[in-house]
């Protein structure tokens, strides 16, 4: 089973998280287990980031797939999948927030490369001046941290992923050193796109509060030039 890390966080959790019969254990590289020790350690002073980090990788998923389809209109799809955009979703019953985009998506390859390693030269540049510092927070608020950053309010992370070249998958961790990933064959099917749930942290709760998250998207979204949608589900 999936270790989801201290006792207490575990309560928040609906019912408890557990491995898939179908899932694949796999190792994180080396830097991203540096890279979360520090975000899991760091003072969190500048947890917001989190929200800004993943609406951005929401809108560039979502550019890829629209650029590819200026040459290849069918890539989009019909109806719904061709609608491009972001969904913020916050469910108080299970104390989690979904950021769900219509973009890109990941294939199983993806999903070990892109959420396995660090391949940004500004992260490892993150990771060498964070080794000097005596407090990252202000490191964090800097240079972002980009997709890991959801482990500053969230203990276990789930996304679910759809590309139009493979088909849907489920990569989890618990940020304890491995991830595991698994065909989603029961899941509800999305279309095409990503969806990050964040299993929030005991004391990352107010990031459920409406007033708190559309504050927050709104000095985000400026920047972002997709539809943001928000959901609130109360208990
Ligand atoms: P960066 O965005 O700077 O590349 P991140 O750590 O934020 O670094 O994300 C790592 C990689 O994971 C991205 O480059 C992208 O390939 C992939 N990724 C993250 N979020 C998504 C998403 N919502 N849809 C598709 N791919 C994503
Ligand atoms: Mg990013």
């Amino acid at each position: 089973s999936i270790n989801i890390g201290n006792v207490e966080s575990a309560k928040i959790q609906t019912e408890p998280l557990s491995a898939h019969p179908d899932a694949q254990k796999f190792q994180f590289q080396a830097e991203v287990n540096r890279l979360m020790d520090i975000i899991i350690n760091s003072l969190y002073s500048n947890r917001d980031v989190f929200l800004r980090e993943l609406i951005s990788n929401a809108s560039d998923a979502l550019d890829k797939i629209r650029f590819l389809a200026l040459s290849d209109s069918k890539l989009l799809g019909e109806g719904d999948a061709a609608k491009l955009e972001i969904k913020v979703r916050a469910d108080k019953h299970a104390g989690t927030l979904e950021i769900t985009d219509s973009g890109i998506g990941m294939t199983r390859d993806d999903l070990i490369k892109n959420l396995g390693t660090i391949a940004k030269s500004g992260t490892n540049a993150f990771l060498k001046k964070a080794a000097e510092a005596k407090d990252t927070s202000n490191l964090i608020g800097q240079f972002g941290v980009g997709f890991y950053s959801a482990y500053l309010v969230a203990d276990h992370v789930t996304v679910t992923t759809k590309h139009n070249d493979d088909k849907q998958y489920v990569w989890e961790s618990g940020a304890e050193q491995t991830f595991t990933i698994y065909e989603d064959k029961d899941g509800e099917p999305l279309l095409r796109g990503t969806r990050l749930t964040l299993h929030l942290k005991d004391d990352a709760q107010e990031y459920l509060d409406e007033a708190k998250l559309k504050d927050l998207i709104k000095r985000y979204s400026q920047f972002i030039n997709f539809p943001i949608f928000f959901e609130t589900t109360e208990v």
